[in-house]
């Protein structure tokens, strides 16, 4: 299922990473471009996000989570928390993520996201080069900190899997790691640095790519909201309806609206299970020294990334209905959890808080392709907590399906219809 000839014009649903990278690598091959998002930039999870890009980053679904995930049903302060509810979206979600959390699934996924990665991280450093973007990007790897020192074992066996992939790692003693971060605590058992990963500033770096596309020559605009589709009478899709009424026509609509693409597809009459599990970050200044890379807090999942003179703290997985007010205890979990690895956080001063929405299918896999039900859409999304790491290769692979092309990577397990 592709279009029939290559699009001239394109609306893009969402300005997140996904529908921006879609967008800039549209605009090369000259298609005219209108990106539609009903938020001003820097509000999404392509902004908020721990801004780690973490190539050959296992998914979410690994054997194990899904019993872990039941386990913590009933605690509001773990790691994992789904509410529960009578809702049969999100029993068949769970149902079908259970029945995805196991190794052979997972060594599927891998040699997948392990071929992205590296892709990723070059187009990157083209957008960055090309575009002269200023957003704190570092080649750095990223640090799995380990507090127990009988954890370390199991976090340097993870690190030991991606080695197949091509991915090297260094473990590092509670020692050297405080020698290179003076941020770390005494009583942390040591480390394992994934090095071929890299970090930056999530919303400048979003900035930059939303100026640039625009310099390029795309339309953007914000406080527009997509409320239908446009059908011709064969039913292939020839633009959106936006709220007030005004319709904007095109060859083509990438449906890239993160978490709410679930809910844009149903007006289309395309089935896009997504769950929306939200994470926080808190935004600190004024600490006594910052790390030298990202840090992912092996035993709590949180997330430290220095972003310019500040430190953010991201993470916790909350699943449950969009849009309830925020869980203050959840928000709070993250200077608590990280207060056991790092010096110095009680003095820090909280300069910005905030919450958003992970993308995420039942397979732990993002969704790329076109739809039977909806002739003209491509979707692209549902990467979860790696949206921000393959935003950048998965519109390359956009581009490329809409023109008729091999994409760039394997996307088979990606397909649209399969969920
Ligand atoms: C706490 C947290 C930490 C994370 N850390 C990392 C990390 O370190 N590394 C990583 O790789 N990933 C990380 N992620 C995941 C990553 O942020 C997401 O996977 C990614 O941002 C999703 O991008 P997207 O473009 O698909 O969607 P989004 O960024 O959600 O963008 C979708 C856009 O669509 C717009 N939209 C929605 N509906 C409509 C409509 N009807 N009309 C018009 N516009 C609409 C929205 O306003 C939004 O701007 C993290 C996420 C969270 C929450």
């Amino acid at each position: 299922m592709s279009l029939p000839q290559p699009p001239r014009r394109v609306v893009i649903v969402g300005a997140g990473i996904v529908g921006l990278s879609t967008a800039w690598h549209l605009l090369k091959r000259g298609v005219r471009v209108t990106l539609l998002d009903r938020e001003p930039i820097g509000q999404s999870a392509s902004c908020g996000n721990a801004g780690l890009l973490s190539i050959g980053h296992y998914p979410l679904t690994r054997p194990g989570v899904s019993w872990r995930g039941l386990k913590w049903m009933f605690d509001a302060t773990s790691p994992l928390y789904i509410r529960p509810r009578p809702d049969w979206s999100l029993l068949s979600w769970m149902w079908n993520f259970h029945w995805h959390c196991n190794q052979r699934h997972l060594d599927r996924c891998m040699a997948v996201l392990c071929d992205m990665g590296f892709k990723t991280l070059s187009i990157y450093e083209e957008m960055i080069r090309e575009e002269s973007i200023d957003c704190d990007y570092a080649r750095d790897g990223w640090l799995d900190v380990v507090l127990n020192p009988e954890n370390m074992e199991a976090a340097e066996h993870e690190a030991k899997d991606l080695v197949r992939y091509g991915y090297s790692y260094r473990r590092l003693t509670g020692d050297e790691l405080r020698k290179r971060d003076p941020i770390i605590r005494d009583e942390v058992a040591g480390a394992i640095h994934y090095t071929d990963s890299a970090h930056a500033h999530p919303a400048d770096f979003l900035v930059g790519l939303a100026r640039a596309v625009a310099t390029r020559g795309a339309t953007l605009r914000d406080g527009a909201e997509v409320v239908g589709f446009e059908r011709s009478i064969s039913g292939s899709v020839g633009g959106v309806r936006l709220r007030g009424g005004e319709i904007v026509e095109a060859d083509a609509v990438v449906l890239a609206a993160g978490v709410w693409s679930d809910g844009l597809g149903k007006l289309l009459g395309v089935r896009i299970p997504l769950m929306g599990a939200r994470g926080y970050h808190i935004q600190l200044r004024d600490l006594p020294a910052l790390p030298s890379t990202g840090l992912v807090l092996h035993e709590t999942f949180i997330a430290a990334t220095p972003m310019r003179n500040e430190l953010r703290l991201a993470g916790t997985l909350e699943i449950d209905r969009l849009d309830q007010p925020w869980r203050r205890e959840r928000l709070a979990m993250l200077p608590k959890g990280a207060e056991r690895y790092l010096k110095g956080l009680e003095q820090a001063k909280t300069t910005a808080e905030w919450a958003g929405y992970r993308p995420c299918t039942s397979d732990g896999m993002p969704i790329l392709g076109f739809t039977k039900a909806a002739p003209g859409v491509l979707i692209a999304g549902g990467h979860a907590m790696l949206g921000m790491t393959l935003g950048p290769v998965t519109g390359k692979a956009a581009a490329e399906l809409l023109f008729g092309e091999k994409p760039c990577f394997d996307t088979t397990m990606f397909a649209a219809d399969r969920l």
